[in-house]
């Protein structure tokens, strides 16, 4: 970062202080709302082939907001204390629009997971599960991670039997973590939750007759030409949802490089073929592009960024030519880099609603851990009957018979993972509207200030209603 760059969370600040300049705040109810209550740095050593080797790490709490505390865990060389306290910051803002009710954290280790066997990043795991015991910054009613960049299921298992080891007998220790494979308490529709929120974010947008006309664009996802940056857990799902709804996806960003094609990429072999081949360079029929940032100026109507932050800079903001940014990841577009999508006329949808359904499932996961049942368990069967009973009755009064597949398509009671995507859709649905509203409401400049102003009063009155501020 140069001298006159900002930082992450000086990014989220000014993002902050844009939306509070439309609200009637005391500056010091304001500056509680903003700061990082708690930041936990630590070192531990990790004994590899070559010796031994320190590692850095942080959790950071953002907000108490709301307890517990919430956020996910990231394993990248790029980890840095700025970066985690802007993260968790994010949080905060997050849960708040999206209702769910937790304080913001993020947690970090400064490594680069591909260069460590699985041995060695249990231990790690493990080891940096143990340092949060320690300091009591881990715990189902305290705070709980969950996974994010370069962590996922296998990750928040180890987190989860570890502070069970350390806290034995209590009952609600795997609510101390979320994202764990279902076998360890983990809920059906996690992995996906995130991209899949995308999808219902990115869909309710383009679904938006006034929005549409404006940027000239057709209602509706039918041929959006799509590029995505990332093809991790965000954006694989996001993308796979949107083609599956008839989006085009025509350019795929990664690590090495892109690859675009104005007929389409099918997300799924383009994942398997990187899978394969560790690249995704030599897709058949797909133009390359050496340097991955390039595919953000590609032609087309929506980017979705995820993979990290501050891709959408000053520098090739100009060159954008979508007409939606749709940010999957958190903080892909800098303060200066939206001044200049705003004046193109640019809309973007922010990332903290539009990646908020992994803390949302999360939410639900949570949920499930401490209630020790599946959801759909108890009412399931009740429903199916019922309904069988309701259709029996109108077969008999019309004379008229449905057939099977009719009435196990109409009679289907609700599994875990019909009720956690219904919940999810409406989070998604109902937040975009309630931010849509604030940004037409207070004529701010874009949805970002309308969500941040949307989540400031809802911390604020939380605040003021404990009696803290007056
Ligand atoms: P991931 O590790 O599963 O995937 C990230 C992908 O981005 C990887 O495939 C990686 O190779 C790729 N990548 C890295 N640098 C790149 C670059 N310069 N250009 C293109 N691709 C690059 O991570 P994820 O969980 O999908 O997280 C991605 C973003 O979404 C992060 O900003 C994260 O904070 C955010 N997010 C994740 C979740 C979640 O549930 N996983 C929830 C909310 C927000």
């Amino acid at each position: 970062m140069s001298s006159h760059e900002s930082s992450f969370f000086e990014d989220v600040v000014r993002n902050f202080d844009k939306a509070a300049a439309f609200l009637n705040y005391p500056q010091g109810l304001l500056d509680q709302i903003k700061v990082c209550n708690s930041v936990y740095h630590f070192s531990f050593p990790v004994h590899t082939e070559s010796g031994y080797e320190v590692v850095s790490a942080w959790r950071v709490e953002h907000s108490q907001h709301k307890l517990p505390t919430k956020g996910g865990i990231r394993y990248s060389t790029s980890v840095n204390e700025d970066e985690v306290k802007a993260l968790a910051a994010l949080m905060t803002f997050k849960c708040a629009i999206v209702d769910v009710p937790f304080g913001g954290a993020k947690g970090g280790i400064k490594i680069d997971p591909r260069k460590y066997t699985p041995d060695q990043l249990q231990r790690i795991t493990r080891r940096y599960t143990a340092e949060l015991v320690k300091k009591n910054f881990i715990g189902p009613g305290i705070d709980v991670p969950a996974p994010d960049y370069g962590t996922g299921q296998r990750e928040m298992a180890w987190i989860a039997d570890t502070y069970s080891a350390l806290n034995p007998g209590q009952i609600d220790a795997s609510g101390c973590v979320t994202g764990k494979p279902i076998s360890q308490g983990g809920i059906r529709g996690r992995v996906e939750a995130t991209g899949r929120g995308v999808f219902f974010g990115i869909r309710e947008a383009c679904n938006n007759k006034e929005d549409m006309k404006r940027l000239g664009l057709t209602v509706g996802l039918d041929g959006k030409r799509v590029v995505v940056q990332g093809l991790g857990n965000v954006g694989y799902h996001s993308a796979k949802f949107l083609q599956d709804s008839g989006c085009i996806i025509v350019g795929i960003a990664e690590f090495e490089g892109a690859i675009h094609n104005s007929k389409g990429l099918d997300v799924l072999s383009v994942w398997k073929h990187r899978t394969e081949t560790k690249s995704i360079f030599g897709y058949p029929g797909a133009v390359e592009l050496k340097n991955g940032l390039d595919a953000l100026e590609l032609d087309c109507d929506i980017i979705v960024p995820a993979a990290l932050e501050k891709q959408i800079t000053s520098s090739n903001a100009p060159r954008i030519k979508a007409k939606i940014i749709a940010e999957g990841a958190n903080g892909p577009t800098t303060p200066e880099a939206e001044e200049i999508l705003n004046q193109k006329g640019i809309l973007i949808i922010p990332d903290m609603y539009l990646n908020a359904g992994g803390v949302t499932v999360s939410y639900f996961e949570w949920l499930k851990n401490l209630q020790h049942v599946r959801m759909g368990r108890m009412g399931k069967r009740f429903v199916e009957s019922s309904t069988m009973q309701l259709i029996s009755t109108i077969e008999r009064v019309t004379e008229h018979m449905l057939s099977y597949d009719e009435k196990m398509r109409l009679t289907h009671g609700p599994d875990e993972v019909d009720l956690v995507n219904s919940g999810l859709e409406d989070t998604m649905i109902s937040s975009y509207n309630e931010i849509h509203s604030i940004w037409k409401e207070k004529k701010c400049p874009d949805m970002r200030t309308a969500a941040f102003i949307g989540s400031i009063n809802k911390i604020a009155t939380s605040y003021m209603e404990l009696g803290i501020f007056p």
